[in-house]
């Protein structure tokens, strides 16, 4: 039986992973699951998946989740310690699909003790991709890429040879707003940034996905997870979200990745590697479809993407303060305190902000030092948030 932890259980993504092995429990034994605040989902999903121990952020809500547990035998646990403690026990599998920076140590204590890291956190790329990378090399542990544009840029890859890749395509849907007028993002409203036109995900990661910070990160992601040259990445706007990524080789081919935007596909190729398996998710009629459509991203829409090219120009940590500074700014949004082309603005101001500091920029990638550059950018954010508050 094969060992399984999912951490960030309760959410989008490990939603998807909970369903895809509930339909074949009897081959996985479940070690751990995680949440935050939803316990009745966790205890549920905990209970009916069998698993060891389920675990909530929330220390305060320990008896609660007791209580849901109740006559279960599944373990109860709360707090960060705890969501990193039960990231340790021994998997051979393990989901990474916390939201924010809050994924990076439970994920390196996964890869510490030899699980394949499935990682939808691309925030632990962004902030120490370096880390989790050397750290994964060092306990001869795999991460295998779940967000789904690295997903199908990994499965381009199968039987390539590096040195052959020329450049490395990211669609972007353009979320939201693609289509608004420039002059009217001021007054959008937090209920319309967190609709989605293709895809059905997390609060945070659609609002990342109007400002195209999403993309951003996953440029980021990209450069870290493939070891290629930022310059080779391009991010082109594609309206119906079924070209996931494109591959181009040094002979002119580019290999596409095209499938249903469905995040089961990523996670059940991240669940079933090396193999295929059969997966519940739709099958395109592309006839039905008809067109697939592409453009340039507008960088004066989605100022973003050129942050994104700074922050890896910079180097070092900058990328923790870009994420810090990214999660700061949506946080701002979502309490009303800014308005929607406010959150670039916080991000670069932060970066500037930050940019002086050259000693903690180039300071060594430990978790301590990401931490702290974390905390510091975090806190700028909130500086440059209060500059525009109310405007
Ligand atoms: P979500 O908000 O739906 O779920 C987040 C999960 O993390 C929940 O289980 C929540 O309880 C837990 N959590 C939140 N704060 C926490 C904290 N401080 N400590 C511990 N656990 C905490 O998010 P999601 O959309 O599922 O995204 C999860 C990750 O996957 C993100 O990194 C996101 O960028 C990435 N991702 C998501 C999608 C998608 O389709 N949703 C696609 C690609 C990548
Ligand atoms: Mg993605």
């Amino acid at each position: 039986m094969r060992r399984v932890s999912i951490l960030g259980a309760t959410g989008s993504i490990g939603q998807n992973t909970v369903d895809l092995i509930a339909r074949n429990a009897d081959t996985y034994d479940v070690v751990a699951l995680t949440g935050a605040g939803n316990i009745g989902q966790l205890a549920a999903d905990a209970t009916r998946l069998g698993a060891q121990i389920a675990v909530t952020a929330h220390e305060d809500r320990l008896e609660d989740l007791r209580a849901a547990l109740q006559g279960s035998g599944v373990e109860a646990a709360a707090g960060e310690a705890a969501i990193t403690e039960a990231a340790a026990r021994p998997a051979d599998w393990t989901m990474s699909a916390i939201v924010g920076a809050a994924g990076l140590a439970p994920g390196m204590e996964a890869l510490k003790h030899g699980a394949t890291l499935a990682l939808a956190n691309k925030e632990s790329l962004v902030c120490a991709g370096q880390l989790l990378l050397a750290t994964a090399k060092q306990h001869g542990a795999q991460i295998l890429p779940v967000d789904s544009e690295h997903s199908a840029i990994f499965q381009a890859l199968q039987g390539e040879d590096m040195t052959a890749v020329e450049r490395i395509i990211i669609t972007a849907s353009g979320g939201a707003f693609r289509d608004w007028p420039l002059a009217q993002l001021a007054d959008a409203t937090l209920e319309q940034a967190s609709s989605h036109p293709n895809w059905d995900m997390g609060q945070r990661i659609t609002i990342d996905s109007a400002t195209l910070f999403n993309k951003a990160m996953e440029v980021i992601e990209t450069r870290e997870f493939f070891a290629v040259d930022p310059d080779q990445i391009e991010v082109i706007i594609h309206p119906q979200s079924l070209i996931h990524a494109l591959v181009g080789f040094n002979d002119g081919a580019l290999m596409a990745h095209v499938g249903p935007p469905d995040m089961r596909h990523a996670i059940g190729y991240a669940l079933h590697h090396p193999k295929r398996e059969t997966l519940p998710v739709e099958r395109l009629d592309l006839a039905a479809i008809g067109q697939l459509e592409f453009r340039a991203p507008d960088e004066a829409r989605w100022p973003a993407l050129r942050l994104a090219r700074e922050t890896m120009a910079a180097g070092g940590l900058t990328g923790a303060v870009f994420n810090a500074a990214k999660e700061t700014a949506l946080d701002g949004f979502i309490a009303g305190r800014i308005r929607f082309p406010h959150m670039a603005e916080v991000v670069e101001d932060t970066l500037t902000q930050l940019s002086g500091e050259n000693g903690l920029i180039a300071a060594t990638m430990t978790l301590d030092n990401v931490a702290h550059v974390d905390h510091l950018a975090r806190t700028a954010a909130w500086t440059a948030i209060d500059k525009r508050a109310g405007q």
